[in-house]
């Protein structure tokens, strides 16, 4: 998966996540990447997300609006994505990773797969690099 948050200079936010879809998958499955709301959301009020892992989790809990809905209510990015992990974790036992972008450029990445790489370009420049589950 490749998923993207951006935020304009009029503090408006996007989302995109593409996807191969899972290994050897059923003839027809729609995976949780194309379905907004669940790989994949923003909502300029609140926040604008991507997300992947094991797809069937993230679809059955709609997470992504999960996720902005929380940043709706007032919650931190930087806790929420932590949250929609452990979330995703203690509800169905799935995996996955996170990216979550405020408006305000409050951002957070989570993940409970063992890897995930990431790349970030603002004022400071661009810069990349990968996340190491702790063990
Ligand atoms: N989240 C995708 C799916 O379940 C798989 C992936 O891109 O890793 O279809």
């Amino acid at each position: 998966t490749v998923g993207a948050v951006a935020l304009d200079s009029r503090g408006k936010i996007a989302a995109a996540t593409s996807t191969g879809g899972t290994l050897n998958k059923a003839p027809g499955r729609v995976g949780d990447s194309s379905l907004i709301g669940c790989g994949c959301y923003a909502d300029n009020s609140s926040a604008a997300v991507s997300l992947t892992g094991w797809g069937e989790p993230i679809m059955k809990l709609v997470l992504g609006k999960w996720a902005v809905d929380r940043v709706q209510m007032g919650r931190a990015p930087e806790q929420v994505a932590p949250d929609a992990i452990a979330y995703l974790y203690k509800r169905l036992g799935g995996h996955g990773g996170i990216i979550l972008l405020a408006p305000d450029g409050r951002y957070s990445i989570a993940h409970n797969t063992p890897r995930m790489a990431w790349g970030i370009c603002d004022a400071q420049g661009c810069r990349t690099g990968i996340l190491i589950e702790d063990e």
